[in-house]
């Protein structure tokens, strides 16, 4: 099922649907109209079977009037109580005249010695005979015995006839016989006839069937009745029955044949089911057509509506396809405003996004390549950077180191002060690099602890006022610091902001010639306070810009004034120390006229109590002297 096409997947439950539902009201219908069939069928074979039993009862009639005919002739009674058979033959002459379809007219004496008699075999043929013992025949021996008429089926040689006795009574009551009539006609020509005369033009779609009871067939016309069973002949009730016989099926009505009031055997009328079911074939017919023709309308139209719908579909399985396989810029056509347009939109607005964001991606990417490209190469600068810088007071330390091992050298006592100093310098200089490079090293990995706490900014500079001063000691520099005590409290690391302070009055000192003039100024704008150091030194090329605070980096041709070590590490530290305590640090310069770094700090924002400086460790030993 799964790997169907869409078109069989939507057309398949269609049409189960209507070959169920087709079927079942087909089914539905067909038993109605066979059920119809069966009533009308039933109403036809009730009326044949009605007229054949009327038209016996006809007959019955007839043969009754036939007997008293014969009875009541004048001089009847007394030729039989005279046994004179030749005036019996005689009076019977005018019975026979009368009534010449009678098949059997016979006068017995009161023993049953037949008078007169005369039988008609085959046409119009008759035989006259007399003699013949009657008595055996069971109706003959009751009108004999008992004086009253008696009617039954009565066999004579292969032929059955429908009889009837009467007796000839001596006295009228009580009948005395003297002797009996007995007068019958032929069941085969009774059934033909009944046949004939139960309302259809032709005798082929009908048969009568005359049983005894025992039900072996006595005569019968037209088509063949269904071999009746027990129930059938011995039910007073009529009973109905389908079945085939020879080439057709047939129905057949059972019905008891009464002679005189009494059971003499049972009637079948039979006629063939055909005409009244093909009405109801004929509607299965039509039904199997019009169900046909409905799936085969169903099957085309479902098939074109899933053209159709495929046919929109197409496109948009493709598009996805194309996007599946990385074509970005593969979009679905909108063939039309109802849903499938919408996903069609939908699908274009997808890929859209998915371009978008493929490529912010591809930038994002690109970017961050060339970010960590360009720290590895700052890495790389960095180390570069540290060794060379390193080389200097080692080489000096070696150098020294050398000559003191040497002992083809004098040393005198100024040389031994003066490497003693050199030596000294240079090993300091490399601590405080170290020292340095490590404290970077914390800034950067997040290390560092800074510890923030509200402080007078006052009071920090007027407890490291001497240190600054000793800054610029053995020059003709001139320092001046102007710290108001009435600025707002900030909120910083005490020990973190004297070693910011140092470091830019330090470079200041270091940049700023014989004769110059250094300040430390501090001032509170906008929610901040700014710290100020201005010097009247060399100042700094305006395209040095803030590569100024990168590690190492040292202005191309600016030399300390006096003969002070260099590192270039001094202001990438001071600007990440201010920033870990939510401030910032930045410069103007002019060069030959001077520079003014500055930096800010948040106020506190509790503006909480002040609690009195206390001495604090001293960290000059960090910046590089
Ligand atoms: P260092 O002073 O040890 O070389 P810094 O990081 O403190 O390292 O300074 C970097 C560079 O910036 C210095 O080498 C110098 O060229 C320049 N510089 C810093 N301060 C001043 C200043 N006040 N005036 C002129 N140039 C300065």
């Amino acid at each position: 099922m799964r790997s169907l096409p869409l078109a069989w997947k939507l057309m398949i439950p269609f049409a189960l649907l209507i070959l169920v539902v087709g079927s079942l009201g087909g089914f539905l219908i067909v038993r109605d109209l066979s059920s119809r069939a069966q009533t009308t069928l039933y109403a036809s074979l009730l009326g044949r079977s009605l007229d054949a039993r009327s038209f016996i009862r006809d007959r019955e009639l007839y043969i009754l009037e036939s007997a008293n005919l014969s009875a009541n002739l004048e001089g009847m009674r007394q030729a039989v109580a005279d046994g004179r058979a030749d005036a019996v033959t005689e009076l019977l002459r005018s019975v026979r005249a009368l009534k010449t379809d009678l098949d059997l007219l016979v006068v017995t004496d009161d023993r049953g010695i037949g008078l007169a008699e005369s039988v008609r075999s085959t046409g119009t043929k008759r035989s006259a005979a007399r003699g013949t013992s009657w008595r055996a025949k069971s109706i003959v021996a009751t009108v004999l015995r008992d004086g009253q008429k008696s009617a039954g089926l009565m066999r004579l040689g292969k032929r059955t006839l429908v009889t009837l006795a009467a007796p000839i009574c001596a006295a009228a009551t009580p009948c005395t016989p003297t002797g009996s009539v007995i007068v019958g006609l032929d069941a085969k020509g009774i059934a033909a006839s009944a046949v004939e005369a139960s309302g259809s033009p032709s005798q082929g779609d009908r048969g009568l069937a005359i049983h005894d009871l025992n039900g072996d067939p006595l005569a019968s016309a037209g088509i063949a009745a269904i071999p009746p069973g027990a129930a059938d002949l011995s039910s007073d009730r009529l009973i109905h029955r389908l079945a085939r016989v020879g080439q057709q099926q047939v129905a057949t009505l059972y019905a008891p044949l009464e002679l005189q009031g009494s059971r003499a055997g049972t009637l079948a009328m039979t006629i063939p089911t055909a005409p009244a079911f093909s009405s109801v074939r004929g509607a299965a017919v039509r039904l199997a057509v019009i169900l046909l023709v409905a799936m085969a309308g169903i099957v085309a139209i479902g098939s074109l509506l899933a053209r159709y719908i495929l046919r929109q579909l197409r496109p948009l399985v493709s598009t996805n396809r194309a996007l599946g396989f990385g074509d970005l810029s593969a979009r679905a056509p909108v063939l039309a405003d109802d849903e499938l347009g919408e996903l069609a939109r939908g699908v274009n607005l997808m890929a859209e996004a998915l371009e978008a964001s493929v490529s912010d991606l591809e930038l994002r990417v690109s970017e961050r390549t060339e970010e960590v490209q360009r720290l590895l190469r700052e890495r790389t600068e960095f180390f570069a950077s540290i060794s060379h810088e390193f080389r200097t007071p080692l080489a000096v330390l070696l150098r020294h180191a050398e000559m003191l091992g040497d002992p083809t050298y004098t040393k005198s006592t100024r040389w031994n002060n003066e490497a003693s100093k050199m030596v000294k310098g240079s090993g300091l200089q490399l601590l405080a690099m170290v020292n340095d490079i490590l404290e970077l090293a914390k800034i950067e990995s997040g290390r560092i602890d800074i510890d923030l706490e509200p402080l007078r900014l006052a009071d920090v500079v007027d407890e490291m006022r001497s240190t600054i001063k000793g800054l610029a000691k053995g020059s003709s520099l001139k320092v001046g610091i102007d710290v108001p005590r009435d600025l707002p409290v900030i909120n910083g690391d005490r020990l973190r902001m004297r070693q910011v302070i140092l470091n830019l009055v330090d470079n200041a000192v270091k940049y700023t010639p014989e004769g110059g003039r250094i300040d430390v100024d501090a001032a509170a704008v906008n929610g901040h306070v700014e710290v100020t150091v201005t010097d009247t030194g060399v100042g700094i090329p305006a395209d040095v810009g803030d590569r100024i605070f990168d590690p190492f980096y040292r202005v191309e041709g600016t030399t300390t004034q006096r003969g002070q070590a260099s590192s270039g590490l001094g202001l990438a530290l001071a600007r990440r120390l201010v920033e870990a305590q939510g401030g910032r640090l930045w410069f103007t310069s002019a060069p030959g006229e001077g520079s003014m770094f500055r930096f800010s700090l948040p106020r506190d924002p509790g503006g909480i109590e002040v609690r009195q400086l206390q001495d604090a460790t001293p960290h000059e030993g960090r910046k590089n002297q």
